[in-house]
């Protein structure tokens, strides 16, 4: 399949997923032949949260996602609080905003269950995790550096789950799977194995991986049957990038794809939070998954049409 066909196959997809309202409204990057450089946050309603027969999914930016598995609600690695900086609204953790909050944190009616990958400070924030850890009915999943982190909140040991590698923790109706990561970035006390995973977020209505920050690692190779892959586009040390992604997405039997860890803060081009997603192109042609670049706030709804 040449290159205009595959471009072609990928615009009738997301047609036919706006056709047939799985997704609501999707970014075509295809239909002009060129990638949106900037996202355009689309507000998240609080319908949301509600009680539901499928499951959906949502891109918070960054490294953020939000899931609702028939009425449980889950999040991965939220910065989603804004903080004011001598006059200046920011993210959490001092960053500069490119596209506004798809939904703060809280303005969220409920959240069953908060997972953190690691404790880098594009992951795991003080403020959101305050927020959460009010709220006595959210539960938290986390890797021992950050439920140190929970621990110093305040947060009761009994409301947190110590992320062990392929460990499985029922929510719900959903199954949260613990897949290993290695994000050895740091030049002194780099993070060792343990301390930084993954998620695969199994639902009656398909599974959704988000791997986190890590190397290729042969284990994630083993990740079988996923239906959405977040895409790490981030071409730099210690992450998966766009090589290593479409790796994952062929060995697991992604479906869709869809990128991040880009575009949302203000940050130096080509760090790890301002690759271009144009450069995964070359590896993610010939993939059957389909590679999507959702503005933060698109709904995905699975299950995925056939
Ligand atoms: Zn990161």
């Amino acid at each position: 399949m040449g290159s205009s066909e595959i471009r072609i196959a990928r615009r009738t997809f997301v047609r036919k997923l706006l056709m047939s309202g799985l997704i609501v409204p999707c970014l075509e990057p295809w239909s002009s032949g060129a990638i949106i450089s900037e996202l355009q946050s689309q507000k998240i309603p609080p319908s949301f949260f509600g009680p539901r027969s499928d499951t959906v999914v949502t891109w918070l930016g960054m490294a953020g996602v939000l899931v609702n598995c028939r009425g449980t609600a889950l999040l991965i690695d939220p910065l989603i609080t804004l903080v004011e900086s001598e006059g200046e609204m920011l993210c959490e953790g001092h960053y500069r905003l490119r596209t506004p909050l798809p939904i703060e944190s809280r303005q969220m009616p409920h959240i069953d269950v908060v997972l953190f990958t690691h404790a880098d400070g594009d992951h795991f924030s003080r403020v959101t995790a305050e927020v959460f850890a009010a709220r006595e009915t959210t539960k938290f999943v986390a890797p021992p550096p950050v439920e140190r982190g929970l621990l110093n909140l305040g947060v009761s040991k009994e409301r947190i789950v110590t992320a062990r590698d392929f460990d499985s923790i029922e929510f719900g109706a959903a199954v949260v799977e613990v897949t290993p990561a290695l994000h050895d970035w740091q030049d002194e006390n780099p993070w060792r194995r343990g301390d930084c995973c993954g998620y695969v977020v199994r639902t009656p209505d398909g599974s959704i991986w988000h791997p986190g920050d890590t190397r290729l690692i042969d284990e994630l190779l083993e990740v079988k049957d996923v239906d959405v892959l977040f895409f790490d586009v981030a071409a730099v040390r210690s992450h998966l990038g766009p090589e290593g992604s479409a790796k994952l997405a062929v060995s697991s039997g992604a479906k869709v794809t869809i990128a991040y860890h880009y575009g949302t803060f203000v940050l130096p081009k080509g760090s790890y939070g301002n690759c271009d997603p144009k450069d995964a192109l070359p590896y993610t042609q010939g993939l059957s998954a389909r590679f999507l670049l959702l503005n933060p706030g698109e709904i995905l709804h699975l299950p995925l049409p056939s």
